[in-house]
């Protein structure tokens, strides 16, 4: 609840405040935005991540504050030290990181604020709603329920660089006439200009990763009579191009951007198994087929990571499909998995199932 967040920031003074790894423009524009808004009430913060700002995003006011966790005493101190660790954007242990295990030894009040939906039970308070378009939305209702006032500039640009990346540039379904009026808020309390933060964060790429682009369109997959696509991403693709793993961001959606497709799918193929992006269209869930293999997210956007390898990871994933969207399953010619495969996946899935 907001009011328990607010006694808590009321109640303590030394506060630490992590996301998820590869911070996205709402993982670290909710922690800058609460980062500068604990520290004009005077209150000692730490932030610290498991990996650096993308290149994109590193020019937020206040990002130079941002420590990338390198284990050295110093920073597990001050994670152990914390009063209060606010956890933002995520609600999995797992997802943070290199921080999981200071984090879960830490002897700090844990706080979540966050709009994932099924939240880990190790928080002491939580302030979630899935609803919320982004981290940012609720970190406003933060500040504003103790005192809009305290929306400067800074906190105002951390603020809409969390909104505007979360949304799709205010596309997605979690946007909603009240979230419009609090971005209208965020602009007249910032002098800020949306035209140079959509520029700073959107037309920035490099040759690159463009040339990277080109590469994963060419191995766009259309399978359930064309509801469902995938891409793949190879490390031979991304040395080829000279792109880096960053560059990957986005790029699912060029797959689920064609008429017809309602799910698509990104294979990131590394060198211990399969990050996998799923992106889908209104009705068409994601979730509970993310989290089938581990992970989770949002209903039209979610990923799971798997230690198989790439080909395997697509059987399994695409075989899956009809279990949790609405697709007509495939002739028998077009998914070729053996007995063996069969077993094991529905294991997994029964494995799965047990631990949620
Ligand atoms: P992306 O595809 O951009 O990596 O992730 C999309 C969304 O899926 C993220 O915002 C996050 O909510 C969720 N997500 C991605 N990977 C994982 C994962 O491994 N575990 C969980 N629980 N969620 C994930
Ligand atoms: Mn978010």
């Amino acid at each position: 609840m907001i009011q328990h967040v607010l006694d808590l920031i009321d109640e303590n003074q030394r506060f630490f405040i992590s996301t998820h790894i590869r911070p996205d423009g709402d993982a670290l524009g909710s922690e800058l935005a609460l980062a500068r808004f604990l520290q004009k009430l005077e209150k000692e913060v730490v932030v610290i991540n498991s990996d650096p700002p993308p290149m994109n995003l590193d020019w937020l006011p206040g990002a130079d504050m941002v420590q990338v966790f390198d284990g050295s005493l110093g920073q597990r101190e001050s994670v152990d030290r914390a009063d209060v660790l606010f956890i933002l954007d995520t609600n999995a242990i797992d997802r943070l990181g290199k921080l999981a295990a200071p984090v879960r030894s830490s002897r700090g009040i844990k706080a979540l604020i966050d709009h994932h939906t099924h939240p880990e039970v190790w928080f002491d308070v939580t302030f979630e709603r899935e609803t919320a378009s982004s981290t940012g939305e609720l970190v406003y209702e933060l500040i504003a329920a103790f005192d809009a006032d305290m929306i400067d500039t800074e906190i105002a640009t951390a603020l809409y660089a969390a909104i505007v990346t979360d949304t799709g540039s205010f596309r997605y379904s979690s946007v909603t006439p009240a979230l419009h009026r609090i971005v209208a808020d965020i602009l007249e309390r910032g002098d800020l200009n949306p035209a140079s933060i959509h520029i700073a964060v959107y037309d920035t790429r490099t040759t690159e990763s463009l040339r990277l682009l080109g590469r994963v369109l060419e191995s766009i997959t259309l399978r359930y009579n064309g509801e469902v696509a995938y891409v793949v991403v190879t490390p031979r693709m991304l040395r080829e191009t000279g792109a880096s793993s960053e560059d990957t961001e986005g790029l699912v959606n060029y797959a689920l951007s064609i008429d017809g497709v309602r799910v698509a799918i990104m294979f990131l193929e590394t060198e211990n198994g399969t990050k996998m992006s799923f992106r889908s269209k209104a009705d068409a869930h994601v979730n509970t087929w993310a989290r089938a293999f581990g992970g989770g997210g949002h209903q039209n956007a979610s990923g799971a990571y798997v230690r198989l390898p790439l080909e395997e990871a697509i059987q399994q994933v695409m075989a899956a499909a009809p279990r949790f969207v609405h697709v007509e399953a495939e002739d028998e010619g077009d998914v070729d998995l053996s007995e063996d495969d069969a077993s094991y996946l529905s294991s997994l899935m029964e494995l799965k199932s047990q631990e949620k």
